[in-house]
Protein backbone atom coordinates (compact mmCIF):
# COMPACT_ATOMS: atom_id res chain seq x y z
CA UNK A 1 0.00 0.00 0.00
CA UNK A 2 1.54 3.04 -1.02
CA UNK A 3 1.16 6.44 1.31
CA UNK A 4 -1.58 7.71 -0.81
CA UNK A 5 -4.65 7.88 1.18
CA UNK A 6 -7.16 6.55 -1.11
CA UNK A 7 -10.48 7.45 0.13
CA UNK A 8 -12.78 5.58 -2.42
CA UNK A 9 -15.26 3.67 -0.08
CA UNK A 10 -18.87 2.69 -1.33
CA UNK A 11 -20.73 4.70 0.62
CA UNK A 12 -19.87 8.60 1.55
CA UNK A 13 -21.40 11.70 2.61
CA UNK A 14 -20.07 14.60 0.78
CA UNK A 15 -20.60 17.85 1.72
CA UNK A 16 -19.77 20.51 -1.23
CA UNK A 17 -20.56 24.21 -0.67
CA UNK A 18 -20.65 26.61 -3.51
CA UNK A 19 -21.97 24.39 -5.82
CA UNK A 20 -24.39 26.78 -7.31
CA UNK A 21 -21.43 28.52 -8.66
CA UNK A 22 -19.39 27.88 -11.85
CA UNK A 23 -16.66 25.50 -10.62
CA UNK A 24 -18.89 24.41 -7.98
CA UNK A 25 -21.40 23.19 -10.05
CA UNK A 26 -19.28 21.30 -12.40
CA UNK A 27 -17.84 19.57 -9.08
CA UNK A 28 -21.37 18.49 -7.95
CA UNK A 29 -21.81 16.71 -10.98
CA UNK A 30 -19.59 15.23 -11.63
CA UNK A 31 -19.40 13.32 -8.02
CA UNK A 32 -23.13 12.68 -8.31
CA UNK A 33 -22.71 11.13 -11.85
CA UNK A 34 -19.53 9.65 -11.13
CA UNK A 35 -20.15 8.13 -7.34
CA UNK A 36 -23.82 6.95 -7.07
CA UNK A 37 -23.30 4.79 -4.11
CA UNK A 38 -22.26 8.91 -2.95
CA UNK A 39 -25.03 10.82 -1.01
CA UNK A 40 -23.74 14.62 -2.34
CA UNK A 41 -24.96 17.43 -0.33
CA UNK A 42 -24.86 20.65 -2.02
CA UNK A 43 -24.92 24.21 0.26
CA UNK A 44 -24.97 27.38 -1.62
CA UNK A 45 -27.08 30.52 -0.22
CA UNK A 46 -27.41 31.46 -3.61
CA UNK A 47 -25.83 34.52 -4.22
CA UNK A 48 -25.93 36.68 -7.29
CA UNK A 49 -22.97 34.05 -8.76
CA UNK A 50 -24.97 31.38 -7.51
CA UNK A 51 -27.76 29.74 -9.90
CA UNK A 52 -29.90 26.91 -8.75
CA UNK A 53 -30.49 26.09 -12.68
CA UNK A 54 -26.85 25.35 -13.23
CA UNK A 55 -27.47 21.86 -10.86
CA UNK A 56 -30.52 21.36 -13.02
CA UNK A 57 -29.27 17.84 -15.10
CA UNK A 58 -28.75 16.43 -11.08
CA UNK A 59 -30.73 18.57 -9.05
CA UNK A 60 -33.34 16.23 -8.21
CA UNK A 61 -31.16 12.51 -8.29
CA UNK A 62 -31.52 10.01 -5.58
CA UNK A 63 -27.67 10.68 -4.46
CA UNK A 64 -28.14 14.59 -4.27
CA UNK A 65 -29.69 16.68 -1.53
CA UNK A 66 -29.47 21.04 -2.04
CA UNK A 67 -30.10 22.59 0.76
CA UNK A 68 -29.81 26.73 0.00
CA UNK A 69 -28.18 28.21 3.24
CA UNK A 70 -25.01 30.02 4.25
CA UNK A 71 -21.73 28.49 5.28
CA UNK A 72 -21.48 31.92 7.70
CA UNK A 73 -24.66 30.29 9.76
CA UNK A 74 -23.16 28.06 12.52
CA UNK A 75 -26.31 26.43 13.28
CA UNK A 76 -27.33 25.53 10.16
CA UNK A 77 -23.78 24.07 8.98
CA UNK A 78 -23.45 21.92 12.32
CA UNK A 79 -27.30 21.05 11.89
CA UNK A 80 -26.14 19.58 8.34
CA UNK A 81 -22.89 17.97 9.74
CA UNK A 82 -24.90 15.79 12.04
CA UNK A 83 -28.02 15.31 10.25
CA UNK A 84 -26.40 13.82 6.99
CA UNK A 85 -23.52 12.32 8.85
CA UNK A 86 -20.98 14.02 6.63
CA UNK A 87 -17.35 12.67 6.07
CA UNK A 88 -16.02 14.59 3.47
CA UNK A 89 -15.93 18.10 2.62
CA UNK A 90 -14.85 20.31 -1.01
CA UNK A 91 -15.42 23.67 -0.07
CA UNK A 92 -16.05 25.86 -2.42
CA UNK A 93 -18.09 28.59 -1.41
CA UNK A 94 -16.81 31.97 -1.45
CA UNK A 95 -16.87 35.87 -2.97
CA UNK A 96 -14.65 35.38 -6.05
CA UNK A 97 -14.27 38.20 -7.84
CA UNK A 98 -11.05 40.77 -6.75
CA UNK A 99 -13.10 43.87 -8.12
CA UNK A 100 -16.05 43.41 -5.87
CA UNK A 101 -13.51 42.67 -2.98
CA UNK A 102 -11.97 46.07 -3.85
CA UNK A 103 -15.06 48.03 -3.43
CA UNK A 104 -16.37 46.01 -0.20
CA UNK A 105 -13.35 44.05 1.37
CA UNK A 106 -15.58 43.69 4.77
CA UNK A 107 -18.07 41.32 2.77
CA UNK A 108 -14.73 39.56 1.52
CA UNK A 109 -13.29 38.94 4.80
CA UNK A 110 -16.78 37.79 6.57
CA UNK A 111 -17.81 35.30 3.69
CA UNK A 112 -14.35 33.51 2.89
CA UNK A 113 -12.49 33.81 6.28
CA UNK A 114 -15.06 33.80 8.89
CA UNK A 115 -17.30 31.09 6.57
CA UNK A 116 -14.46 28.91 6.26
CA UNK A 117 -13.78 28.73 10.27
CA UNK A 118 -17.67 28.21 10.48
CA UNK A 119 -16.60 24.72 8.86
CA UNK A 120 -13.85 23.78 10.12
CA UNK A 121 -15.19 24.37 13.91
CA UNK A 122 -18.34 21.80 12.49
CA UNK A 123 -16.10 19.66 11.20
CA UNK A 124 -14.09 19.52 14.31
CA UNK A 125 -17.32 19.37 16.30
CA UNK A 126 -18.56 16.64 14.28
CA UNK A 127 -15.66 14.16 13.83
CA UNK A 128 -14.55 14.52 17.44
CA UNK A 129 -11.30 13.50 16.99
CA UNK A 130 -12.74 10.25 15.02
CA UNK A 131 -10.73 10.90 11.61
CA UNK A 132 -10.83 7.66 9.69
CA UNK A 133 -12.27 8.06 5.94
CA UNK A 134 -12.38 11.87 6.66
CA UNK A 135 -11.54 14.50 4.52
CA UNK A 136 -11.80 18.64 4.94
CA UNK A 137 -10.68 19.45 1.31
CA UNK A 138 -10.16 23.55 0.81
CA UNK A 139 -10.53 24.63 -3.02
CA UNK A 140 -8.15 28.05 -3.29
CA UNK A 141 -6.31 29.76 -5.79
CA UNK A 142 -3.20 30.97 -7.21
CA UNK A 143 -3.56 34.56 -6.03
CA UNK A 144 -2.06 33.81 -2.59
CA UNK A 145 0.94 33.85 -4.11
CA UNK A 146 0.88 37.74 -5.06
CA UNK A 147 2.44 38.24 -9.05
CA UNK A 148 5.52 36.86 -10.42
CA UNK A 149 7.77 39.13 -13.35
CA UNK A 150 6.76 39.01 -16.89
CA UNK A 151 10.06 37.04 -17.62
CA UNK A 152 9.90 34.39 -15.43
CA UNK A 153 9.21 31.79 -12.80
CA UNK A 154 6.59 30.09 -11.20
CA UNK A 155 4.40 29.38 -8.29
CA UNK A 156 5.31 26.10 -6.00
CA UNK A 157 3.80 24.76 -2.95
CA UNK A 158 6.37 26.12 -1.22
CA UNK A 159 5.56 30.14 -2.73
CA UNK A 160 5.69 32.41 0.24
CA UNK A 161 2.13 33.94 0.77
CA UNK A 162 1.95 37.52 -0.44
CA UNK A 163 -1.31 38.07 -1.56
CA UNK A 164 -2.33 41.99 -2.91
CA UNK A 165 -5.97 41.88 -3.15
CA UNK A 166 -8.89 42.03 -0.57
CA UNK A 167 -9.86 38.61 -2.66
CA UNK A 168 -6.75 36.98 -2.56
CA UNK A 169 -6.13 38.11 1.03
CA UNK A 170 -9.21 36.66 2.15
CA UNK A 171 -8.29 33.67 0.59
CA UNK A 172 -5.17 33.13 2.10
CA UNK A 173 -6.31 33.63 5.57
CA UNK A 174 -9.18 30.91 4.97
CA UNK A 175 -5.88 28.86 3.80
CA UNK A 176 -3.95 29.67 6.67
CA UNK A 177 -6.94 28.29 8.68
CA UNK A 178 -7.35 25.36 7.00
CA UNK A 179 -3.65 24.49 7.61
CA UNK A 180 -3.79 25.70 11.15
CA UNK A 181 -6.76 23.46 11.85
CA UNK A 182 -4.53 20.41 9.99
CA UNK A 183 -1.28 21.29 12.93
CA UNK A 184 -3.26 21.64 15.79
CA UNK A 185 -6.28 19.31 15.98
CA UNK A 186 -4.97 16.82 13.06
CA UNK A 187 -7.68 17.69 11.01
CA UNK A 188 -7.76 15.53 7.85
CA UNK A 189 -6.94 18.57 5.42
CA UNK A 190 -5.94 19.32 1.90
CA UNK A 191 -5.81 22.55 -0.10
CA UNK A 192 -5.75 23.18 -3.85
CA UNK A 193 -4.50 26.49 -5.13
CA UNK A 194 -5.42 26.82 -8.85
CA UNK A 195 -5.35 29.43 -11.59
CA UNK A 196 -7.33 30.87 -13.59
CA UNK A 197 -10.21 28.60 -15.09
CA UNK A 198 -12.71 29.31 -17.85
CA UNK A 199 -15.43 27.22 -19.41
CA UNK A 200 -19.37 27.14 -18.98
CA UNK A 201 -21.70 28.45 -16.21
CA UNK A 202 -19.33 31.33 -15.25
CA UNK A 203 -20.59 34.25 -13.86
CA UNK A 204 -20.88 37.00 -16.85
CA UNK A 205 -18.52 39.20 -15.11
CA UNK A 206 -15.47 37.36 -15.19
CA UNK A 207 -13.33 38.73 -18.38
CA UNK A 208 -14.28 35.28 -20.77
CA UNK A 209 -17.80 35.13 -20.10
CA UNK A 210 -18.48 39.20 -19.66
CA UNK A 211 -16.38 39.40 -23.26
CA UNK A 212 -18.17 37.00 -25.02
CA UNK A 213 -21.43 38.89 -24.19
CA UNK A 214 -19.97 42.40 -25.46
CA UNK A 215 -18.26 41.30 -28.51
CA UNK A 216 -21.83 39.37 -29.41
CA UNK A 217 -23.38 42.75 -28.63
CA UNK A 218 -20.74 45.14 -30.28
CA UNK A 219 -20.12 46.72 -26.88
CA UNK A 220 -16.72 48.19 -25.54
CA UNK A 221 -14.02 45.63 -24.52
CA UNK A 222 -12.59 47.18 -21.43
CA UNK A 223 -8.81 45.98 -20.98
CA UNK A 224 -6.89 47.20 -18.14
CA UNK A 225 -4.44 49.33 -18.19
CA UNK A 226 -2.08 47.95 -21.36
CA UNK A 227 -3.32 44.44 -21.25
CA UNK A 228 0.51 43.00 -20.57
CA UNK A 229 -1.12 40.89 -17.56
CA UNK A 230 -0.38 36.95 -18.05
CA UNK A 231 -3.25 34.27 -16.16
CA UNK A 232 -2.55 30.79 -16.75
CA UNK A 233 -5.50 29.25 -18.19
CA UNK A 234 -7.28 26.16 -16.80
CA UNK A 235 -10.80 24.35 -18.13
CA UNK A 236 -12.81 23.81 -15.32
CA UNK A 237 -13.40 20.43 -16.12
CA UNK A 238 -9.63 19.42 -15.89
CA UNK A 239 -9.63 21.42 -12.64
CA UNK A 240 -12.65 19.33 -11.34
CA UNK A 241 -10.77 16.23 -12.46
CA UNK A 242 -7.58 17.37 -10.14
CA UNK A 243 -10.35 18.07 -7.60
CA UNK A 244 -11.37 14.38 -7.57
CA UNK A 245 -7.77 13.30 -7.22
CA UNK A 246 -6.38 15.24 -4.09
CA UNK A 247 -9.74 14.92 -2.58
CA UNK A 248 -9.71 10.83 -2.88
CA UNK A 249 -5.82 10.25 -3.31
CA UNK A 250 -3.83 13.56 -2.11
CA UNK A 251 -1.89 13.33 1.37
CA UNK A 252 -3.75 14.74 4.15
CA UNK A 253 -1.95 18.06 5.37
CA UNK A 254 -0.56 18.72 1.88
CA UNK A 255 -1.26 21.16 -0.46
CA UNK A 256 -0.93 21.02 -4.25
CA UNK A 257 -1.28 23.41 -6.91
CA UNK A 258 -3.33 22.88 -10.23
CA UNK A 259 -2.54 24.82 -13.34
CA UNK A 260 -3.55 24.58 -17.03
CA UNK A 261 0.24 25.66 -18.16
CA UNK A 262 -1.26 27.91 -20.95
CA UNK A 263 -0.03 31.27 -19.97
CA UNK A 264 -1.57 34.60 -22.14
CA UNK A 265 -1.28 37.83 -21.72
CA UNK A 266 -4.89 39.57 -21.16
CA UNK A 267 -4.45 41.27 -24.57
CA UNK A 268 -3.80 37.69 -26.36
CA UNK A 269 -6.59 36.56 -24.47
CA UNK A 270 -8.81 38.70 -25.77
CA UNK A 271 -7.57 38.88 -29.57
CA UNK A 272 -8.15 35.21 -29.55
CA UNK A 273 -11.25 35.35 -28.08
CA UNK A 274 -12.65 38.10 -30.54
CA UNK A 275 -11.56 35.69 -33.41
CA UNK A 276 -13.31 32.66 -32.30
CA UNK A 277 -16.90 34.90 -31.60
CA UNK A 278 -16.50 36.10 -34.70
CA UNK A 279 -15.87 33.18 -36.90
CA UNK A 280 -18.91 31.33 -34.92
CA UNK A 281 -21.00 34.35 -35.87
CA UNK A 282 -19.76 33.84 -39.24
CA UNK A 283 -18.66 37.48 -39.08
CA UNK A 284 -15.69 38.50 -41.09
CA UNK A 285 -12.30 37.63 -39.30
CA UNK A 286 -11.23 40.23 -36.69
CA UNK A 287 -14.38 42.40 -37.10
CA UNK A 288 -14.43 43.20 -33.57
CA UNK A 289 -11.03 43.94 -32.85
CA UNK A 290 -11.98 47.64 -32.94
CA UNK A 291 -13.96 47.24 -29.76
CA UNK A 292 -11.04 46.77 -27.52
CA UNK A 293 -10.49 49.89 -25.48
CA UNK A 294 -7.85 49.84 -22.85
CA UNK A 295 -8.93 51.64 -19.46
CA UNK A 296 -7.15 52.60 -16.15
CA UNK A 297 -5.42 49.83 -14.55
CA UNK A 298 -7.03 47.67 -11.58
CA UNK A 299 -5.61 48.57 -8.31
CA UNK A 300 -3.27 46.45 -7.00
CA UNK A 301 -3.44 44.27 -10.12
CA UNK A 302 -0.86 41.15 -10.21
CA UNK A 303 1.50 40.86 -13.32
CA UNK A 304 1.97 37.80 -13.85
CA UNK A 305 0.47 34.13 -12.48
CA UNK A 306 2.04 30.98 -13.36
CA UNK A 307 1.62 27.82 -11.67
CA UNK A 308 4.04 24.64 -11.57
CA UNK A 309 1.65 21.78 -10.86
CA UNK A 310 4.21 19.08 -11.23
CA UNK A 311 3.63 17.32 -7.26
CA UNK A 312 0.27 16.63 -8.74
CA UNK A 313 1.09 15.48 -12.20
CA UNK A 314 4.19 13.60 -10.73
CA UNK A 315 2.63 12.15 -7.52
CA UNK A 316 -0.93 11.78 -8.40
CA UNK A 317 -1.04 11.29 -12.14
CA UNK A 318 -3.04 14.22 -13.00
CA UNK A 319 -2.71 16.00 -16.54
CA UNK A 320 -5.02 18.46 -17.85
CA UNK A 321 -6.46 17.07 -21.32
CA UNK A 322 -8.25 20.23 -22.79
CA UNK A 323 -6.48 22.24 -25.04
CA UNK A 324 -7.16 26.13 -24.56
CA UNK A 325 -8.04 26.28 -28.45
CA UNK A 326 -10.97 23.47 -28.04
CA UNK A 327 -11.96 24.10 -24.69
CA UNK A 328 -12.64 28.24 -25.71
CA UNK A 329 -14.36 27.34 -28.54
CA UNK A 330 -16.83 24.76 -26.47
CA UNK A 331 -17.10 27.69 -23.82
CA UNK A 332 -18.11 30.08 -26.94
CA UNK A 333 -20.68 27.90 -28.14
CA UNK A 334 -22.29 27.03 -24.82
CA UNK A 335 -22.50 31.08 -24.12
CA UNK A 336 -24.39 31.48 -27.84
CA UNK A 337 -26.63 28.78 -27.33
CA UNK A 338 -27.54 30.31 -23.67
CA UNK A 339 -28.06 33.55 -23.86
CA UNK A 340 -31.47 33.27 -21.68
CA UNK A 341 -29.05 31.95 -18.76
CA UNK A 342 -26.81 35.15 -19.68
CA UNK A 343 -29.54 37.56 -19.36
CA UNK A 344 -30.80 36.17 -16.14
CA UNK A 345 -27.75 35.83 -14.49
CA UNK A 346 -27.50 40.05 -15.15
CA UNK A 347 -31.10 40.06 -13.90
CA UNK A 348 -30.64 38.61 -10.68
CA UNK A 349 -27.71 40.59 -9.97
CA UNK A 350 -29.93 44.08 -10.03
P1 LIG B 1 -18.51 31.63 -8.08
O1 LIG B 1 -18.52 33.04 -7.60
O2 LIG B 1 -18.94 31.31 -9.46
O3 LIG B 1 -19.37 30.71 -7.11
C1 LIG B 1 -19.34 30.84 -5.73
C2 LIG B 1 -20.56 30.13 -5.17
O4 LIG B 1 -20.48 30.19 -3.75
C3 LIG B 1 -21.88 30.79 -5.57
O5 LIG B 1 -22.81 29.80 -5.96
C4 LIG B 1 -22.35 31.48 -4.30
O6 LIG B 1 -23.77 31.54 -4.19
C5 LIG B 1 -21.74 30.57 -3.23
N1 LIG B 1 -21.50 31.25 -1.97
C6 LIG B 1 -20.77 32.38 -1.79
N2 LIG B 1 -20.76 32.70 -0.49
C7 LIG B 1 -21.50 31.74 0.15
C8 LIG B 1 -21.88 31.55 1.50
N3 LIG B 1 -21.52 32.40 2.46
N4 LIG B 1 -22.64 30.48 1.81
C9 LIG B 1 -23.03 29.61 0.86
N5 LIG B 1 -22.73 29.77 -0.44
C10 LIG B 1 -21.97 30.83 -0.79
O7 LIG B 1 -17.02 31.13 -7.82
P2 LIG B 1 -16.12 30.09 -8.62
O8 LIG B 1 -15.38 30.81 -9.68
O9 LIG B 1 -16.92 28.90 -8.95
O10 LIG B 1 -15.06 29.71 -7.48
C11 LIG B 1 -15.32 28.65 -6.57
C12 LIG B 1 -14.12 28.53 -5.63
O11 LIG B 1 -12.95 28.26 -6.38
C13 LIG B 1 -13.84 29.79 -4.83
O12 LIG B 1 -13.48 29.41 -3.53
C14 LIG B 1 -12.66 30.44 -5.54
O13 LIG B 1 -11.86 31.17 -4.64
C15 LIG B 1 -11.94 29.21 -6.06
N6 LIG B 1 -11.14 29.43 -7.30
C16 LIG B 1 -11.73 29.97 -8.40
C17 LIG B 1 -10.97 30.15 -9.57
C18 LIG B 1 -11.58 30.72 -10.82
O14 LIG B 1 -10.84 30.95 -11.79
N7 LIG B 1 -12.87 30.92 -10.90
C19 LIG B 1 -9.62 29.77 -9.58
C20 LIG B 1 -9.06 29.21 -8.43
C21 LIG B 1 -9.84 29.04 -7.29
Amino acid sequence: MSRRNILIMSRRNILITGGAGFIGSHVVQHFVEKYPDYHIVTLDKLSYAGNISNLEQILHRSNHTFIEGDITDRQLVEEIFSRYAIDGVLHLAAESHVDRSISAPMVFAHNNIIGTLTLLEAARKAWAGNYANRRFHHISTDEVYGALPLDGGTFSETSRYEPHSPYSASKASSDHFVRAYHDTYSLPTVITNCSNNYGERQYPEKLIPLFIYNIVRRLPLPVYGTGCNVRDWLYVGDHVKALDKVFHEGITGETYNIGGGTELSNIELVRMLIRCVDSELGRPEGESLDLISYVEDRAGHDLRYAIDSSKLRDRLGWQPKMSFEEGLRRTVRWYLDNEEWVEQSIRRNK
